[in-house]
């Protein structure tokens, strides 16, 4: 029930109506008897975001596209990982001190650890904001990694950070790996029957994942289960990003069962 001293938390975004977010973190409090609510704010500008969370003394928010980046100037502390990235997804209000965190980063690696990282060669298509997060976990486990980017300034950039290898798009399909990750919007709505990774480059000893998950099997993770790959879908990173972000606000671990059963059923 809501209540005077139901406590807030939130994502800020633009767009954000399609956020899963509200769904799978309000199910969560319920679950663990938490009086809370988690709501979605469409707002124009981290400022203003962050004033916000002042100002009604919010406990905690989530942050997506395009303010994972300039959200960080407006907090009171970040934490080295997600300054090494460059991007905050979460802020914790710890009495007042608003800390930001990244839990892409973590989340990235979460599903793939049990296939093995540390000495394994990990081709992460695409130089964007999700790759840095999975570039930066992916090192953190030891893992060789290859960036490829149709940007090849970006893509080089970024190789650079995590001394990793840059390989040019047009020569994708001669990269062996044996992990590959799309980190790139291709394959997502409305433009589902993109592919990011060239089908005939994919072998049945793979591990592919793909961090899009509307739709949740990807032209990519088709492909990659015609080939006998091991396929990993985008719902896995979102929910360990959410579910780290829920240990952050709460010390409580919730039930991802639950998250990826509601989600499921809205995609
Ligand atoms: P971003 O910073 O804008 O980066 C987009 C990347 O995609 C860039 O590398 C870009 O290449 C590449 N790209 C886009 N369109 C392309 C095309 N037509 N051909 C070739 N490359 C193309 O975006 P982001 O924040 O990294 O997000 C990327 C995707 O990850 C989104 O679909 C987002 O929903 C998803 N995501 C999922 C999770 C999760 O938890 N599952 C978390 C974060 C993000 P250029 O450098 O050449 O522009």
């Amino acid at each position: 029930m809501i209540d005077a001293a139901t406590r807030l938390y939130c994502v800020f975004g633009n767009p954000v109506r399609h956020s899963k977010g509200p769904l799978i973190h309000n199910a969560a409090f319920k679950n663990k008897g938490i009086n809370a609510v988690y709501l979605a704010f469409e707002v124009q500008d981290a400022a203003g975001a962050v004033q916000a969370v002042r100002t009604l003394d919010i406990q905690g928010a989530s942050v997506t596209i395009p303010f994972k980046e300039s959200i960080m100037k407006h907090l009171d502390w970040i934490d080295p990982t997600a300054r090494a990235i460059g991007a905050v997804n979460t802020i914790v209000n710890e009495n007042g001190i608003l800390k930001g965190y990244n839990t892409d980063c973590q989340a990235a690696v979460a599903p793939l650890v049990p296939f093995g990282v540390s000495g394994k060669t990990v081709c992460i298509v695409g130089a964007g904001g999700a790759a840095r997060a999975v570039a930066h976990g992916v090192a953190a486990q030891n893992g060789n990694i290859i960036i490829t980017n149709r940007t090849e300034q970006k893509g080089k950039a970024l190789a650079e950070t995590v001394n990793a290898r840059f390989i040019p798009a047009n020569e994708m399909a001669n990269i062996q790996a044996d992990v590959v990750i799309n980190t790139t919007s291709i394959g997502m709505v409305p433009k589902e029957n993109g592919i990011s990774f060239p089908p005939e480059a994919l072998t049945s000893d793979m591990v592919v994942m793909d961090v899009v998950y509307t739709p949740l099997r990807t032209r990519l993770l088709d492909a990659a289960e015609q080939k006998g790959c091991t396929t990993i879908d985008g719902l896995s990173m979102f929910i360990a990003q959410a579910t780290a972000q829920f240990e952050l606000w709460t010390d409580m671990t919730p039930d991802t069962d639950l998250m990826r059963n509601i989600i499921s059923g809205t995609i």
